[in-house]
């Protein structure tokens, strides 16, 4: 068998999690006939934002446990047999209370992911595979050679570097807009030592997901302490700290749900639809995927065998009422007497094994969007974000059980509540500190509230395409904006005519709504304005590919990218010469 003799050199932008699963992915290639290169601007590995103290302090906790965690080198149990002692005093974990169903402190889990890197590398060192480390090396531009074939990384330390192939994994990116210009206001609570705040009044918070809650685990341990008493977990505010509390505001005033047993730890995703059923679907469908179609295949279809009572309440429903359903349901409750009955609900489903299986197969239909994603019609992608978004923004961001017990605490002590803002709230700064929070309350009156501190805590946003970073890219079209066709020309024209800014037409006379981020094919390849695909440039970084890739799923997302930029990087390293099948990875 023939492969060629060219070792090619690959650059990966960012050593967090994805560049991790690439690294791991690249060298168990069957032909790993590569030399790596990574760049990371921070002075580690592995770890990248949210297991990092740029994203975690101790008291954070990750939302997946060692069983739900693709296996990198070793798993999480087989590692703290041999990870370092003073590791495992820090985090109280050893081998006998090691729990693989268990959360784990996300510092924690970053040591793994550094540890991880450091075995892959050792590894591959025994394998012959060249790796150059950069740490505290920031990528600031990123040139395409396409005459050349090859791509400029630049940085400041080392200049101009040349390599064959460049896979962008610089993840997270929070931009800071008033912070720092506004005393008392936050955009985002990371890094969350600056959070570590001594503060006598309330605390206004915009969100309420697992992002809010990482803020309110924060700003708790710095005002007072929990505590377990006659068998109840209990919340004591410091005598310095007796005007704290916290508001959260949330467009429909719901708490995200709580972790429960996963029937399938991996969410079964292998039972969804298809690559080739859904090109099949798309064929049939005027070259777009329906969203119809991938509830109906993707949900509906899930349970007839596995819950066949729920299957009978929602066979009827389309994704509207559905939704609808659901969340008329959750709204008529208090978001905490809702919470406590979800928190008994889990802890049976824990005790018992058993999936609350409706809410697993939201998750799995959750991450199964990404791919078809970037083949809806402009219309669906607008019923996508309006109608199924925020079900799934509260229902699969799962509260580990030590979090929902914070919470409960707070809320029991009077110090946590909860406001529904609807869709017209805003956010206004106010220069002399905070923020005020302006919306119609549930009965129609206005209200403006003032929070002296105030924390935008709405989790990662959805960059936009002119956020992007690397501007040698953006200036000569090596990338483009990421845009969806409307089907019916009719509904793109009202849109522009209602003021939709996101909607024009193009030269050819079709409509197009443009959607968050970048372009990028089914392979991570970043697609320029003409629709050509860059068979030299990758890119895994969420925040930039939001549009086509709405689930920011991710440990499990950077599992599946990552398989899918070594498959097609492998064809194209070894296009044109006969490989085994299996020979991809
Ligand atoms: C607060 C938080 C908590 C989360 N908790 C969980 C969880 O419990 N479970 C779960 O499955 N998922 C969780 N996630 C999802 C999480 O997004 C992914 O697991 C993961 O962080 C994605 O990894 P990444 O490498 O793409 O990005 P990042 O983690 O952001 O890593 C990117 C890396 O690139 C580096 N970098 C950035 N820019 C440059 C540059 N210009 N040059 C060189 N290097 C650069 C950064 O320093 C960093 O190391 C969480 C996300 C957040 C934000």
């Amino acid at each position: 068998m023939e492969h060629t003799k060219k070792t090619k050199r690959i650059a990966i932008l960012g050593g967090g999690p994805s560049g991790l699963f690439m690294y791991k992915r690249l060298t168990e290639a069957k032909y790993p006939d590569f030399e790596i290169t990574i760049f990371e601007r921070k002075g580690y590995l592995g770890s990248g934002m949210p297991y990092s103290p740029e994203g975690a302090n101790d008291e954070h906790i990750t939302n997946v446990s060692d069983n739900e965690i693709p296996v990198i080198f070793n798993s999480i149990h087989e590692w703290v047999k041999m990870a370092p002692q003073d590791t495992l005093t820090r985090f109280n974990i050893n081998t006998e209370n090691f729990n693989e169903y268990k959360v784990l402190p996300r510092l924690f889990f970053g040591e793994y992911l550094s540890a991880q890197f450091e075995l892959l590398r050792h590894r591959a060192d025994r394998q012959g595979i060249t790796t150059h480390v950069y740490l505290n090396t920031p990528v600031i531009d990123v040139k395409d050679y396409p005459e050349n074939g090859t791509v400029d990384i630049i940085t400041e330390a080392n200049g101009t570097e040349i390599f064959d192939y460049v896979i962008m994994c610089t993840g997270h990116n929070w931009p800071k807009k008033y912070e720092g210009k506004i005393p008392d206001y936050f955009d985002s609570p990371y890094p969350p030592r600056k959070l570590k705040l001594k503060i006598n009044h309330p605390v206004g918070i915009k969100g309420s997901s697992l992002t809010a809650i990482d803020a309110v685990r924060t700003l708790a341990r710095e005002n007072g302490s929990f505590r377990e008493a006659d068998g109840k977990y209990l919340y004591d505010l410091n005598a310095d700290s007796m005007g704290f509390g916290i508001v959260m505001h949330s467009r429909n005033g719901l708490l995200p749900a709580v972790r429960f047993h996963l029937e399938d730890s991996h969410l079964g995703k292998d039972a969804t639809l298809s690559k080739t059923e859904i090109a099949e679907h798309i064929a049939l469908n005027g070259g777009f995927v329906s969203l119809d179609f991938v509830f109906e295949r993707n949900f509906k279809a899930m349970f007839p065998e596995k819950d066949p009572a729920f299957y009978g309440l929602i066979k009827d429903m389309n994704l509207e009422e559905f939704v609808e359903w659901i969340m008329a349901s959750r709204e008529q409750k208090d978001p905490f007497e809702l919470f406590k009955l979800e928190y008994a609900e889990a802890e049976r489903s824990i005790r018992r094994k058993e999936s609350i299986y409706w809410k697993e197969v939201l998750a799995v239909l959750s991450f199964a969007m990404n791919y078809p994603a970037k083949y809806l019609s402009a219309e669906d992608m607008q019923r996508l974000q309006k109608v199924l978004m925020p079900l799934i923004s509260v229902v699969i961001a799962f509260v580990p059980q030590s979090s929902c017990r914070d919470l409960m605490a707070l809320h029991d002590a009077g110090l946590l509540e909860m406001i529904a803002v609807g869709d017209d709230s805003h956010v206004e700064p106010v220069s002399s500190g905070g923020a005020d929070y302006i919306y119609t309350d549930e009965l129609g009156t206005k209200q403006q509230q003032h929070f002296n501190t105030f924390i935008d805590c709405v989790g990662q946003p959805h960059l936009s395409f002119a956020d992007f970073p690397f501007r040698s890219l953006t200036d000569d079209g090596t990338v483009s904006p990421a845009l969806l066709d409307f089907k019916s020309a009719a509904m793109g024209k009202a849109a522009i005519a209602s003021g939709n800014e996101l909607v024009k037409q193009a030269g050819d006379g079709t409509f197009q709504l443009q959607v968050p981020g970048i372009t990028i094919n089914d392979s991570f390849e970043v697609v320029n304005g003409n629709g050509n695909n860059n068979d030299r440039i990758y890119i895994m970084a969420v925040p930039y590919i939001g549009g086509y890739n709405p689930d920011y799923s991710g440990i499990d997302f950077c599992e599946a990218a990552s398989e899918a930029v070594i498959t097609s990087l492998m064809n194209s390293v070894y296009a044109g010469t006969q490989l085994e099948s299996d020979s991809m990875a």
